[in-house]
This record gives structure tokens, C-alpha cells and sequence, in this order.
């Protein structure tokens, strides 16, 4: 088989960390790129609750300044409108590169702002991370896996990825962006971190953003029927965002550079979620049948051994746990003050 997974070299260790999680230490001085949006300011309240200073670094194109609004006045807070793409200078130890929109309806709206969002944006925030010695974390996708031939998804598999499809500006994207990652590494010492990050839900997602889960949530909490995309058969897992959250701060407080698998091995067809959707908000949810997308992934699940055995990493909160703690907060923003109009 390939050798695809690389151990950090300790000769390109810089400033950047390698302090043990949960060891007392002096505050680091951390960049989120994407920290408005819905994974992002999740880490930022994990990060400002460890005492860390952060800054985020976001143009807000699916992100929302009501996700991080609750850290404004915090002098370890600071929130720049700014787009990767072009280049930025700053002074920091850590550089969480989230920012890319993650639902396909918002990263075909405009295919190659996409590509230059993670081909030009994951350089310039390379380049920073080269400049000023930061560790630098990847937030690459399972989507990297394509419509995968080997099930579950183990690190070592290459993909099979359509590179002239209507979802090629994200996966293709984000695969030279782990290319861009892997050569900064090997050729300039820069000290790197790459997770694969699979479907994830939870609270803060944008209520119509497409993607599977926040669709059915906010559609049975209209009372609108569920919309099954295809026959339903399509399998995907879903994690909890706080599972990401850990498995995104352990990895780049890590030795290892991976990639690695982060999600949660749970699989559902699409059937099945509807069912566990209508189990928890409304029995009587209808379920409607649409035509599938253009190159949908038939399944996808993450084989875990790796972020196990290395990062001491595994997923705590199942679907059927983690659902109702994101419907209260759609429940909220659906039926109640309208706080997401503002500006
Ligand atoms: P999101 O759309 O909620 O967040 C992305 C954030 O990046 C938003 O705040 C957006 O405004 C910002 N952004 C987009 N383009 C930008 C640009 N050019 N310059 C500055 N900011 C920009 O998505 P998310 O679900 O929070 O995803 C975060 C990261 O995780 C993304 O890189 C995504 O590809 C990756 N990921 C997410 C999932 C998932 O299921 N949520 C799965 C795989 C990978
Ligand atoms: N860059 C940046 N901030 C920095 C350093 C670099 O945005 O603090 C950008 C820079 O503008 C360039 C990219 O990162 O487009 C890659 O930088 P690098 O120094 O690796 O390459 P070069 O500038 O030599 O092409
Ligand atoms: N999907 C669905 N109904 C919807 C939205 C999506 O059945 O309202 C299906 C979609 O066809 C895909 C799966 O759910 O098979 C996951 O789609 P999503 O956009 O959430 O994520 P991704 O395709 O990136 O995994």
C-alpha cells in the first residue's frame, strides 16, 4: 500500500506548540479562518474558554456575526472581515484554516470562487503560517474520497473524484489544498495538521443551507414534508459538532500530521434519518421523494483507527443524542425572535 500518512518531523518544529492538551500554559495566540461560521465558532468558544486569544478571519459569506457576537467586548476576541483570497499579515502561533463553504448549494453558487477560496486561500494562510512559524490545521472534507469504491474510508485511500463535475471545485479544490499543505510541509519546514472532516451537524448551521440534516429538521419543524433526495438508499454519518470540535483541537495539539479521519462511524440511508428525524420532532413528518443531485455519493463512512490509536479520539454523542440539541436551537431561530435578520 502507499505511504500517504506522515508523522510531524521534529526538526520542523517552530514556535508554533507542542504543549500537551489540558497542560496549564500562557494563553496562545490562535487565527480561526471561517470562526463565523458554523464549525468554526463552535472552536472559537472552545478556544476562548481555555484562555486562548483568537482571531477571526471571515468574509461572511455563509457565516454570521450572530455565532461569535457573544465574544464581542472580549479583549482575547477580535473578528476581521476579511477574504482569504487575498493576503493577510498577522502574528500568531496556531492557524485554523476553515474558510470554505461546506454546503453544496453554497459551493456551487459560485464554482470558482470556490476553487480560489481553497487553492488561493489555503496558500496566502501557507504563506502566513510560513512566515511567521504558526502550526497550521487543514479542514479538509471525506469528499476528498469522491464516490468512493472502498467502504468504510480508511486514510490510505486515494479516491475517486470526478474532476470536471459540478462538485469538483469543493473536492477537487480541497484536495489540492492538501497538496498545498503536504509541499509547505516538506519544502519549507511548515508545521501542519490535516483533518477529514465528515458530515457534521449540530447547532449554528444555516437553516436553509441544503445540506441533508438541516433540511430535514427545519422542514419537520414547518411541518414540511421531509425531501428524500433520489431513492434514499445513499448512506452518510453524521457527527456531533462538539465530537469535531475535540478531534479538531487534539489533532493540532498532536504529534501527527495525518490525515486524519474525523467523524462519526454511525451510517444512515437517508430513509433511515428521516426516520430518526420523525422519532424526534413530529411522527407525522411526511416524507417526499426528489430527484437526486449531479455525482451524489452513493456512501460514505469513516474508518476511526487512525484518530483512535493517535489522537485518543473517538465520537461521544450519537444522532440520536446530538439531533434534539440542535433542533432546540433551529426551533429558536425558526419560531422565535428572528435575531438572524439583523444585519
Ligand atoms: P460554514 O459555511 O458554516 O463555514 C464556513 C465559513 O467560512 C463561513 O463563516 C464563511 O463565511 C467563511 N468563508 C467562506 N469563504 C471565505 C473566504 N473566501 N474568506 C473568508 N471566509 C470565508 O461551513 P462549516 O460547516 O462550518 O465548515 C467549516 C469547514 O469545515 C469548511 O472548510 C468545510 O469544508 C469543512 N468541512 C465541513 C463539514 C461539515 O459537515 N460541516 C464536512 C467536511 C468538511
Ligand atoms: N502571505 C500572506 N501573509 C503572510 C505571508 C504570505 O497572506 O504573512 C501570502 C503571500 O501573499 C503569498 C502566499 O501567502 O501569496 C504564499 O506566500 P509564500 O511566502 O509562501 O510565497 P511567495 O510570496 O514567495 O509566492
Ligand atoms: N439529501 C436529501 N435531502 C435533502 C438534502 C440532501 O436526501 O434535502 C441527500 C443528498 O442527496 C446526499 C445526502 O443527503 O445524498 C447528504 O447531502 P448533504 O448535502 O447534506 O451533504 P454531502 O452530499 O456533502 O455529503
Amino acid at each position: 500500500t502507499h505511504r500517504i500518512f506522515y508523522q510531524a518531523h521534529s526538526v520542523f518544529s517552530s514556535g508554533g506548540g507542542k504543549i500537551p492538551l489540558g497542560l496549564k500554559r500562557k494563553g496562545l495566540r490562535i487565527v480561526v479562518t471561517g470562526g463565523a461560521g458554523f464549525v468554526g465558532s463552535h472552536l472559537v468558544d472552545r478556544l476562548i474558554a481555555r484562555g486562548d486569544s483568537v482571531i477571526v478571519v471571515d468574509n461572511f459569506f455563509t457565516g454570521r456575526k450572530e455565532n461569535v457576537m457573544h465574544h464581542f467586548g472580549n479583549p482575547r476576541f477580535e473578528l476581521i472581515r476579511h477574504d482569504v483570497v487575498e493576503p493577510l499579515l498577522l502574528e500568531v502561533d496556531q492557524i485554523y484554516h476553515l474558510a470554505c463553504p461546506a454546503s453544496p448549494v453554497h459551493y456551487k453558487f459560485n464554482p470558482v470562487k470556490t476553487i480560489k477560496t481553497n487553492v488561493v486561500g489555503t496558500l496566502n494562510m501557507l504563506g502566513l503560517a510560513k512566515r511567521v512559524g504558526a502550526r497550521f490545521l487543514l479542514t479538509s472534507t471525506s469528499e476528498v474520497y469522491g464516490d468512493p469504491l472502498q467502504h468504510p474510508q480508511v486514510e490510505t485511500y486515494w479516491g475517486n473524484v470526478n474532476p470536471i463535475g459540478v462538485r469538483s471545485c469543493y473536492d477537487e479544490g480541497k484536495r489540492t489544498a492538501e497538496t498545498l499543505t503536504m509541499d509547505y510541509h516538506r519544502g519549507a519546514g511548515v508545521e501542519v495538521r490535516i483533518a477529514r472532516i465528515f458530515n457534521t451537524y449540530g447547532p449554528r448551521m444555516c437553516i436553509d443551507d441544503g445540506r441533508v440534516v438541516s433540511n430535514f429538521v427545519a422542514q419537520a419543524l414547518r411541518k414540511e414534508p421531509l425531501t428524500v433526495y433520489g431513492d434514499g438508499k445513499q448512506t452518510r454519518s453524521f457527527q456531533y459538532v462538539s465530537d469535531l470540535v475535540e478531534g479538531l483541537m487534539r489533532l493540532m495539539e498532536g504529534e501527527h500530521v495525518g490525515p486524519f479521519n474525523l467523524g462519526n462511524p454511525g451510517e444512515f440511508t437517508m430513509i433511515e434519518l428521516a426516520q430518526v428525524v420523525q422519532e424526534t420532532i413530529d411522527p407525522n413528518a411526511k416524507i417526499e421523494f426528489r430527484p437526486n443531485t449531479e455525482d451524489d455519493p452513493h456512501k460514505r463512512k469513516p474508518d476511526i483507527t487512525r484518530a483512535k490509536d493517535l489522537l485518543g479520539w473517538e465520537p461521544k454523542v450519537s444522532l440520536r443524542k446530538g439531533l434534539p440539541l440542535m433542533v432546540s436551537d433551529f426551533r429558536q431561530r425558526i419560531f422565535g425572535d428572528h435575531k438572524e435578520d439583523v444585519a
